[in-house]
């Protein structure tokens, strides 16, 4: 099966913590135990953001990529250049502070191989706002800008901390459907990260993607969860009419708490089987599993 996960912070672990890979949550001999195709790994702006330097946050966090190739991990430039079997993987920011000094360095990161960009983290910066602040700031217009030329680039816009003025503002000023790399839903969790109905319906009708978080915080309200907590939550956006555009966004190593059998990469299994126990045919599941990723950029590229 073709498996992806959309979000990670292993690379900051990596390159800013200097943890070592085989102390990291994500390490290669589990991404293969549990068949994961694709793996997402984030380039973070780092704790702090725009008020911090995260160019050099950036490059460290990039120069840690060399650790995962050099344990064996293919870097791909599209998703469709990851092939079942293998565990390939590809780069992406969160908190897009390292396009602030101008639009031409979309085109230097797209470049390093960036193919999707959390245009912020939990503080607000050049681009937009985040969703941890206020809900209705809209993004700037540089901001605007820089959507544009990402989205011309075959970045996909994330919207994972974004708020909801940022969120609609994409809708109404953007030109390709965007995505959230790890978010939940807010139906299920009153959480301000989480997405309202109201987004999800959005991303359905425009094409999007969530990719749903694997953090026991935003899966329930009591920060218990397992498998079983993921897959209501991947079940509540297709009674929406999403199950063409939800998949997974584990936020491994960005995370200090767990669902309970599923850990790390090597138990992805446990997540199949508990949408198997929903009732969800093979098909669906492989939707679920990587294909939803595989066509959201073919809609965008
Ligand atoms: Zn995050």
């Amino acid at each position: 099966m073709f498996i992806c996960d959309t979000h990670s912070d292993t690379l900051f672990s990596l390159g800013v913590m200097k943890r070592p890979l085989a102390e990291c949550c994500i390490t290669p001999q589990r991404l293969l135990q549990g068949g994961v195709t694709l793996q997402t790994f984030a380039l973070w702006s780092g704790p702090k953001g725009p008020h911090g330097d995260y160019e050099a946050v950036a490059e460290a966090e990039f120069a840690a990529v060399q650790q995962l190739t050099a344990a064996g991990l293919r870097q791909v430039d599209a998703p469709t250049e990851a092939k079942e079997g293998e565990c390939a993987f590809m780069l992406s920011l969160e908190g897009c502070e390292v396009f602030h000094k101008g639009l031409s360095a979309v085109a230097e990161w797209r470049q390093r191989g960036v193919r999707m960009g959390a245009l912020v983290w939990n503080h607000a910066n050049r681009i937009g706002t985040p969703a941890k602040i206020n809900a209705d700031d809209r993004l700037t217009d540089y901001g605007l800008s820089v959507v544009h030329e990402m989205q011309r680039l075959g970045v996909a816009v994330d919207v994972s901390h974004l708020n909801e003025g940022g969120f609609f503002d994409l809708f109404r000023r953007g030109h390709v459907p965007p995505m959230a790399s790890h978010s939940c839903c807010r139906a299920l969790c009153d959480h301000f990260r989480n997405l309202t109905d109201e987004q999800i319906r959005m991303m359905i009708q425009y094409g999007g993607y969530i990719g749903v978080n694997f953090y026991p915080v935003f899966l329930s309200e009591d920060g218990k969860a397992d498998s079983v907590t993921i897959a209501q939550h991947i079940d509540h956006i297709c009674q929406l009419g999403g199950a063409g555009i939800v998949g997974f966004g584990s936020d491994f190593d960005g995370i200090e708490c767990f669902p309970e059998d599923v850990q790390h990469p090597g138990q992805m299994g446990n997540l199949l089987e508990a949408l198997r126990s929903y009732g969800y045919s093979e098909e669906a599941i492989r939707g679920i599993a990587g294909q939803n990723l595989l066509d959201y950029f073919a809609r965008i590229c």
